[in-house]
């Protein structure tokens, strides 16, 4: 029977183990961590991570054929196949400071299993990591241990939060890269046949290691992109009067672009787009390829940008100052149908309003800065509000009775649609001044 170990019960270890789990019942899936609490959440009525339909995925397998443990050593060395999904953030100190992926705690791990094996096993690549990190890996797994074969393949995960159950039961494709050597196909036949339990053989992709590597950045480089260019045309449309939405409809409808990802917001947050961006600017720097890098920086300053712009836009419509006017910021996760707040634009909103322009915020969620006071309720949040910043795109905020929240309103009541999910027309004639990205002003 086949043992997999998965290191980092995180927002990817938890839900991919989860499904490998529930479609596999034959195989045992131990999900490993140091962070106690976090596998102390995982083996409760109460998850560690929000996700449609996770609930139901972890209670039909949790104590059968899944496992969540802190026993880090134990399961690595029972493994034939170890997933590593632990953080890769961006460093902050040192060489690359602010752009490299800190690989600190992918080299801690590479470094236990070497420790702790007994028997050869097949090394996983699931965090998203730079292009030719499996080179290091297999320096720090195959020094001085002889006797045990390591073998080292690239899986990216290309779930998104908020569907990751959706994404994982029904991918695009499946990536696995591996070395163009009889051990290499070995193992990457192996894992895809655990794949092949549910997902169609022809949305397996099998690849060298690099170009598996690199797909993961470039996939999320180029979303990122497709984000801030539909955000660019954004600024454009206000200045001329075109609708944002209907260029995006117009330009997605050509087949050659396709229709998806083109909604124009205040700006893309999490912890990857960002992160992914900058790992990539710096591979590109590291190779000799200054204007490449140029090329993805601008991704992430349109971006920035679009976050300075829509503040900007805040504080010119409510008279030039929100200083002492109390702003219900209503969303702080950085997307809907999930609880991550990790380089929300909410935050970066917040502390622009906080540091330039104080004002009192009323987030409809935590959060630690300074003027910023915290309630669960939007009806509550916006109570004597002078404005509303619509943040994240919950369909709850969709359908809030507009009507019963202007009347409890500071006047005149401003809306700052951040997401563009608001009925914009029906809005105004309650009587709000709205301010919709990339739409017409009102007059
Ligand atoms: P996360 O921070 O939620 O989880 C990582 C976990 O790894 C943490 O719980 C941490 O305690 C644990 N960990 C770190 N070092 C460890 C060690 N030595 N031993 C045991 N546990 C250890 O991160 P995440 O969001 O799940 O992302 C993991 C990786 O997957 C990152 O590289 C990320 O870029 C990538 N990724 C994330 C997403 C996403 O939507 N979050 C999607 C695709 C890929």
């Amino acid at each position: 029977m086949v043992k997999i170990c998965c290191i980092g019960a995180g927002y990817v270890g938890g839900p991919t183990m989860a499904v490998i789990a529930l479609k596999c019942p034959e195989i045992q899936v131990a999900v490993v961590d140091i962070a106690s609490a976090r596998i102390n959440a995982w083996n409760s009525d109460h998850l560690p991570i929000y996700e449609p339909g996770l609930d139901d995925v972890v209670k039909q397998c949790r104590g059968k054929n899944l496992h969540f443990s802190t026993d880090v050593e134990k399961h690595v060395a029972e493994a034939d196949i170890v997933f590593v999904s632990v953080n890769t953030p961006t460093k902050t100190q040192g060489l690359g400071a602010g752009k490299a992926a800190d690989l600190t705690y992918w080299e801690s791990a590479a470094r236990m299993i070497g420790d702790v094996s007994k028997s050869d096993k097949i090394v996983v690549e699931k965090s998203t990591v730079p292009v030719k990190t499996a080179e290091a890996i297999e320096k720090i797994l195959t020094h001085n241990r002889k006797g045990i074969n390591f073998t080292i393949l690239s899986n990216p995960e290309f779930l998104a939060e908020g569907t990751a159950i959706k994404d994982l039961y029904n991918p695009d494709r499946v990536l696995i890269g591996g070395r163009e050597t009889p051990e290499g196909a070995k193992a990457i036949q192996t894992l895809r046949d655990v794949y092949a339990h549910w997902v169609p053989i022809d949305k397996i992709l099998c690849t060298n290691l690099w170009s598996a590597e690199l797909s993961k950045l470039a996939a999320n480089a180029f979303l990122a992109q497709r984000i801030s260019s539909v955000n660019a045309m954004s600024a454009l449309c206000e200045a001329t009067g075109a609708d944002v939405s209907q260029v995006s409809h117009a330009i997605g409808t050509d087949s050659r672009i396709g229709p998806k990802f083109l909604n124009a917001s205040v700006g893309f947050g999490g912890s990857c787009f960002q992160k992914d961006i900058l790992n990539l600017v710096y591979i590109c720097e590291c190779n000799g390829l200054p204007e490449v890098a140029t090329y993805w920086k601008q991704v992430i300053k349109v971006n920035d940008y679009q976050k300075t712009r829509f503040v900007n836009r805040v504080v010119s419509s409510m008279f030039n100052t929100v200083s002492g006017k109390k702003i219900a910021i209503l969303g702080f996760a950085f997307k809907k149908d999930t609880g991550d707040t990790r380089e929300t634009p909410a935050i970066d909103v917040c502390k622009k309003f906080d540091w330039d322009h104080p004002a009192h915020l009323q987030p409809s969620s935590p959060t630690s800065i300074k003027t910023v006071s915290v309630v669960w309720d939007a009806y509550e949040a916006t109570k004597d509000a002078h404005g509303i910043c619509i943040m994240t795109e919950w369909d709850e905020f969709k359908k809030l009775d507009y009507q019963k929240v202007y009347d409890n309103m500071q006047k005149p009541a401003f809306v700052f649609d951040g997401r563009n999910i608001v009925e914009v027309e029906k809005l105004r004639k309650i009587g709000f001044i709205v301010y919709s990205i990339g739409k017409p002003l009102d007059s």
